[in-house]
């Protein structure tokens, strides 16, 4: 740090208006509001230090004695003092940039179950901010560039020494010329008025991983809105539901679905097909299916969305019974029915069934 007395030019037995007075004419040169330079502020801030120090006789004793400035020693001009009480701390020195981050962009994606047993691909339209390609995010009309605020000359901000009860202290603010940036756009691009980014519709193609639900976001970073002034992208989040299927049901990473049989399939038992949402599903059906009864079809349900292992396909049987008999069936049904026997109904025991099952599923 620069001497005090040498900052002002005054020899180390100058009285209080000899200080002054020097203090007085280096403020008229190097005050901000009339010069400009960077360097300028700086030696105005150590003139205006010098001067606090020397202009208080107690200070400046101490100053002769220790040789630090300031308040005991600590070297500590009103500046910091002031920027440390009011937050202008060093590391909001200097023009801000025009680049900023994109916003994150959030879709809503419906997806069949079909398309999430396997995973599936889709290009989802988006309507976003891109940068601009006439000026290629720099604001500009092609050809200009910014020119240097002349009013903070480049620094974003400009200094002020106002009178506080701490005495006279340097502030600073913004540039309001030019909002902070250190420079000026006299002519700004005119595809994107000057936002160095245009409104656009664009397609972005997405794999949708399988076993996803509803819910679940998947995150795509650098796919969200392209930032101002040549700012970087935001992220997309695509937000996924499954839509309800008509005939089967998820239950994790199982698929749940009802199907009906004839009486006499449910009897004698037989191997039929069923179409599944990832081609047909051979079922073999026993002889002597009870309504409700479950068939496990392993490996036919959706497939995890972190291994490439597979859920079941669950099959609940339903037996269809005969509502319209003509004379000759409801004769053979009649002589089967004397060959079994009196078949009174009773209470079963058994706790397999539909409805213990249904109890135990959607719970007591
Ligand atoms: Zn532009
Ligand atoms: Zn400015």
């Amino acid at each position: 740090m620069a001497d005090h007395y040498e900052t002002l030019g005054v020899s180390r037995d100058a009285t209080q208006a000899e200080i002054k007075k020097a203090y007085l004419k280096l403020a008229r040169k190097l005050h901000p509001d009339v010069n400009p330079e960077p360097e300028a502020a700086e030696q105005f801030k150590a003139v205006t230090e010098a001067y606090d120090t020397l202009s208080d006789p107690q200070r400046r004793q101490q100053y002769d004695h220790g040789g630090a400035g300031g308040m005991g020693g600590g070297g500590f001009g009103f500046g910091d003092i002031f920027d440390a009480f009011f937050g202008g701390g060093a590391g909001s020195r200097g023009p801000r940039s025009r680049a900023q981050r994109g916003q994150d962009a959030l879709i809503r994606l419906d997806l069949t179950l079909d398309e999430v047993i396997f995973g599936t691909h889709k290009d989802v339209e988006v309507g976003t901010a891109e940068r601009c390609e006439v000026c290629d995010g720099t604001c500009c009309a092609p050809g200009t560039s910014p020119r240097m605020c002349t009013d903070c000359n480049g620094a974003g901000e400009v200094r002020r020494q106002v009178r506080s009860v701490l005495g006279p202290v340097v502030t600073t603010a913004p540039c309001e010329v030019c909002q902070g940036y250190g420079d000026v756009i006299d002519q700004p691009c005119g595809d994107c008025h000057g936002q160095g980014r245009v409104r656009a519709r664009t397609t972005i193609p997405v794999d949708i991983p399988a076993g996803v639900d509803s819910g679940m976001r998947l995150h795509m970073p650098g796919y969200g809105e392209a930032g101002p002034g040549g700012g970087p992208n935001g992220d997309l989040y695509l937000e996924i539901r499954v839509r309800e299927h008509e005939t089967f049901t998820r239950e994790g990473d199982n698929l749940a679905a009802l199907v009906e049989i004839s009486m006499m399939d449910a009897v004698f038992g037989t191997s039929t097909t069923i179409p599944g949402l990832d081609g047909e599903i051979a079922l073999d059906i026993p002889a002597g299916t009870q309504p409700g009864d479950l068939l496990r079809i392993p490996d036919r349900g959706i497939t995890h969305l972190r291994s490439n292992k597979r859920g079941d396909l669950e099959v609940t049987l339903q037996v269809r019974i005969p509502t319209k008999l003509d004379a000759r069936q409801k004769d053979l049904l009649r002589e089967f029915q004397t060959l079994d026997g009196a078949q009174d109904p009773k209470l079963s025991t058994q706790k397999h069934g539909l409805f213990s099952r249904l109890r135990g599923k959607f719970g007591r």
